[in-house]
């Protein structure tokens, strides 16, 4: 009897153990990120965050306290490539070891599903978002994309900028591309069918929508309200947080220290009262505070 119980215990401790990692899938409603430190000398934090959403889907925060724009980044593993969204605000791979974090990621993968080649692609041509590029240039397996709309229109292919949506496959996983020029010339939205995320880097995002071209801005973001009309959304992300969780405050700008931050996804809903918004505002380009973001003109 007890050699069969214990036999029993062990095939199931065998079959329990031989069982796939469950992915773990992450609430990102309620999902904390490191937010700085009141006292950068005492942060504790890694200089990356990396949240695994599911096995094929990464989110990567910077650390406040390396940079104070604290961008997120977004790796997309694909059957063929891999898609890496934003380089962040720091050049220094000591101080942020982009290159080495993205690589294990990959490399674990490719261990089970075969090599794939990365691809490095930006939301748009700011520093915040682009600053460490140079520690994926040269890399094997690795392509950087440029950060011109003439890259853009040739790497993806996109005959028709901005208005025309284009897809990128990276094997068995085929994103949108969506041109959204106004925050900044070449700035895009990445649709990924697989997880419904839908990427909308410094256009959309809890936090001061700083717009450059006005007039460009409304259209693109028209095109996003069109886009979320015609494909599923599980969430909108961008790449910053600034807002709080008190509605219509955001933090002083260059914080190093956000405790309780706004959540980063926005929904359709507040998708389409920026789109509302901006209608109402006319030809005029406005300040304008709302509860999770602020419509903020520059020259
Ligand atoms: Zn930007
Ligand atoms: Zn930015």
């Amino acid at each position: 009897m007890k050699t069969n119980t214990f036999l029993a215990l062990s095939v199931l401790i065998l079959i329990w153990s031989c069982k796939p990692a469950v992915e773990e899938i992450v609430d990102l409603d309620v999902q904390n990120w490191i937010y700085g430190s009141e006292n950068c000398n005492e942060n504790i934090d890694p200089p990356i965050q990396v949240v695994k959403y599911n096995s094929t889907t990464w989110i990567l925060r910077q650390n406040k306290c390396t940079n104070y724009e604290a961008p997120f980044m977004f790796l997309f593993l694909g059957k063929e490539k891999a898609l890496l969204m934003d380089t962040g605000a720091t050049e220094e791979a000591d101080i942020f070891p982009l290159y080495t974090t993205v690589k294990e990621i990959i490399d674990d993968w490719s261990e089970k599903n075969g090599k794939v080649e990365l691809v490095v692609a930006h939301t748009h041509k700011h520093g915040d978002h682009y600053a460490a590029d140079g520690q994926f240039k040269g890399k094997p397996n690795t392509m950087v994309v440029g950060l011109e709309v003439e890259d853009l229109k040739k790497t993806f292919n996109i005959a028709n900028w901005p208005e025309e949506i284009v897809d990128f496959d990276l094997g068995d996983r085929i994103m949108n591309i969506i041109p959204i020029p106004g925050h900044q010339a070449s700035s895009i939205a990445i649709y990924d069918p697989i997880t419904k995320i839908l990427l909308t880097g410094d256009s959309f995002y809890p936090g001061r929508l700083y717009v450059k071209d006005w007039g460009a801005f409304k259209q693109s973001i028209q095109r996003l309200v069109e886009f979320t009309t015609k494909n599923e959304i599980s969430y909108i992300l961008g790449n910053h947080i600034e807002m709080t969780r008190t509605a219509g405050v955001d933090y002083p700008m260059e914080t190093m220290y956000q405790p309780e931050e706004h959540p980063l996804p926005l929904s359709i809903d507040q998708l389409n009262e920026l789109a509302m918004a901006l209608t109402a505002l006319g030809d005029t380009p406005t300040r304008e505070v709302h509860d999770s973001f602020i419509i903020y003109p520059i020259d």
